[in-house]
């Protein structure tokens, strides 16, 4: 039988829902994820598009792979032009809801126009309706979860947005179970816009594999593979949060706005520590047996944590931690909840802040009697509410750094550490020099999933890491501070094979190209298992570099290319501090020479950066390059 997708094209503002059929010669190219959606998004939004206006168009999108009893599978893709950056945005979550989409019988969800009143739309078994959300709006998001389960199904997945979204904060996430986020872009603002507060899916026919024989020996081998790799024990103990202090160790951990790698408290906000203090227990996404997620509790005065907002990974303890000087594990596990409860992504938000607290320290900044200040968690929490709601000068803070600092002038800008307006995470390219490439040149902003760390190439030969790298590429042995032409070549590759897991809808931390519990050669045998399609890693890796480029195509139809593959001035200044990296600083010239190997690698016009013709024509993308503007004789 073919394997098709089904969408739902829902047109907020005539308040209908049209099922369309994508053929499975196309989804075979697009296949789900961010692939299929940026697809639809290039066939549906009309170029030039205000991204706060009725004419930006959101989709949601899962995959084939979507929802079938194996871990990482449940990735939802949310994808829209961006509130933060102007360019393509493209984000995704985990949890249950990816799975239950499928479930309920959406492989996406198109929205156009802008709703007049506020709605949600409820699909059920392949029935999709919108309904009133008028008593919904307004509230955070635990309570929207809650009384959506009421009138919908106890059982039903919700992604939703929280009152950030409403008020349009620039990088407001989309939230489902509360705590699982469409975090980077701004999905959430898009959603705020539309006036579309929810979509709750459930279903009662779980999505089955091609090849259930086949499918099963894969799934048999986990035993197997978790014995090879007690790496993926340590994760799942530790979570993400467990990398905090090897951050800091090599003075990879963003301090005090990405002014020093190494901060003096790392310790007590670890994820070893998280374990041993305020870990209630650890959860999970649909069907995984990682359980990297962590639910924690804290009762205290004015620091209260309830475990229904999850707990803190990585990225959020250091934006809101080490970023900020905070040092407080218990408030810092607050600022997690409060933003999951407004519903913002929290690397963007700590970006923002981190900047607010130097601009504030340096006189650029009147911050109207919020008290900003490095080491001041409850001015951090003050802050956060205040973004949120637009309140004072979080109005101001609510449009990202970037466009903030704009408003105050070139040195405040100065202090801005963004690609393409988005924040930074908290992997530093002073010490991980090809992710630092790869935040510049990535089409939707800075990002740390979108390719794989330079560390990994200093695994000892013969390891897991290495056996797994040899099969995309034979790749030296590399300093993270290289940035030659062989580096580059594996950021380029490895950002193909990334790309392909985000079109596939597969979590990075279970399927990867390195330390993580199934390589690249299960994820061959997965979609040939899983969607019955004789897939090779050729095509594999082809998938992820077309949506590289359809990412890439998106963002030249705007005028976006070279001109904003860049990185900010903070980074080509030496670190402050006393850590391993202190007076390091990346060179204009080794980034420039980096980044015209990446344009001739990906088939991109040196001068603009957009996508050639000719790649655009080689990867089945010849429609795109209609679109695409000439580059200059
Ligand atoms: S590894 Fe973690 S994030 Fe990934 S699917 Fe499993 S529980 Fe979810």
């Amino acid at each position: 039988m073919a394997l098709t997708a089904t969408v739902h094209h829902v047109d907020l503002t005539r308040g209908t829902v049209e099922t369309k059929t994508v053929p499975e010669d196309v989804y075979r190219k697009y296949p789900g994820g961010s692939a299929l959606a940026a697809y639809l998004l290039l066939q549906t939004m009309p170029a030039g598009a205000d991204p706060l206006g009725p004419d930006n168009v959101l989709v949601m999108a899962v995959s084939p792979l979507t929802g079938l009893a194996i871990s990482g599978q449940s990735r939802m893709t949310a994808c829209a032009r961006s509130p933060l950056t102007g360019a393509v945005g493209d984000s995704q979550c985990g949890g249950f809801f990816p799975a239950e989409m499928r479930t309920a019988g959406a492989d996406a969800f198109v929205f156009t126009g802008q709703a007049a009143e506020p709605v949600y739309l409820w699909l059920q078994d392949g029935r999709a309706e919108l309904r009133p959300a008028r008593h919904l709006w307004g509230k955070v998001t635990a309570d929207v979860d809650r009384l959506l389960k009421q009138e919908c199904d106890p059982k039903a997945e919700i992604a939703q947005i929280g009152p950030a979204g409403e008020n349009r904060v620039r990088f407001a996430a989309i939230m489902n179970m509360v705590n699982r986020a469409n975090g980077r872009t701004g999905m959430g603002a898009v959603m705020g816009t539309k006036r579309l507060k929810a979509v709750v899916v459930r279903g009662s026919k779980p999505p089955k594999p091609a090849n259930p024989e086949k499918f099963r020996e894969l799934t048999k081998r986990l035993k197997e593979l978790q014995e090879a790799n007690p790496g993926i024990g340590w994760f799942g103990e530790f979570g993400t949060a467990g990398v905090l202090a090897i951050q800091d160790k090599m003075g990879g951990l963003p301090t005090r706005n990405y002014d020093e790698g190494t901060f003096e408290d790392a310790k007590a906000i670890d994820g070893s520590t998280l374990a041993k203090t305020i870990l209630k227990e650890r959860d999970t996404c649909y069907a995984c047996v990682v359980k990297c997620k962590r639910v924690v509790e804290v009762h205290e005065p004015g620091l209260d944590v309830d475990p229904i907002y999850g707990g803190p990974e990585y990225e959020t303890l250091a934006l809101f931690g080490s970023m900020c000087g905070v040092g407080d594990l218990k408030l810092l596990a607050r600022a997690s909840a409060d933003a999951n409860k407004y519903g913002m992504d929290t690397i963007s938000c700590g970006g923002t802040i981190a900047w607010a607290m130097e601009a504030k320290a340096r006189g650029l900044l009147d911050d109207q009697g919020l008290g900003l200040a490095f080491g001041d968690g409850q001015s951090l929490l003050r802050a956060i509410e205040a973004i949120a709601l637009r309140r004072g000068v979080g109005d101001l803070l609510a449009e990202g750094s970037l466009r903030a600092a704009e408003r105050l002038g070139p040195a405040a800008v100065d202090l801005t550490v963004t690609a393409k307006g988005q924040e930074l995470p908290a992997h530093m390219p002073q010490h991980k020099r090809s992710l630092g490439l790869i935040y510049a040149v990535n089409a939707f902003g800075a990002d740390h999933q979108s390719s794989e760390h330079d560390s990994q190439l200093k695994a000892k030969p013969g390891s897991l890491q290495r056996r797994r790298l040899a099969e995309l590429g034979d790749f030296p042995d590399l300093d993270p501070r290289d940035l030659s032409d062989a580096k580059v070549a594996f950021a380029y590759r490895t950002q193909c094979f990334y790309s392909a897991l985000d079109s596939l809808g597969l979590c990075q931390f279970v399927w990867g190209p390195s330390w993580q519990l199934y390589g690249p050669a299960e994820t061959v045998e997965l979609v040939r298992y899983g969607t019955g399609w004789d897939a090779t890693m050729d095509e594999v890796l082809a998938m992820g570099e077309r949506r590289l480029h359809l990412l890439r195509g998106f963002n030249a139809r705007e005028g976006l290319g070279k001109n904003v593959d860049t990185l900010p001035k903070k980074l080509f200044r030496p670190l402050g501090g006393k850590g391993p990296t202190a007076g390091v600083a990346l060179t204009t010239e080794e980034f420039e020479r980096a980044r015209a190997k990446y344009y001739e690698l990906a088939g991109c016009d040196p001068a603009t950066g957009y996508p050639t013709r000719a790649k655009l024509g080689a990867l089945g993308l010849a429609w795109l390059a209609e679109q695409v503007p000439a580059p200059p004789r």
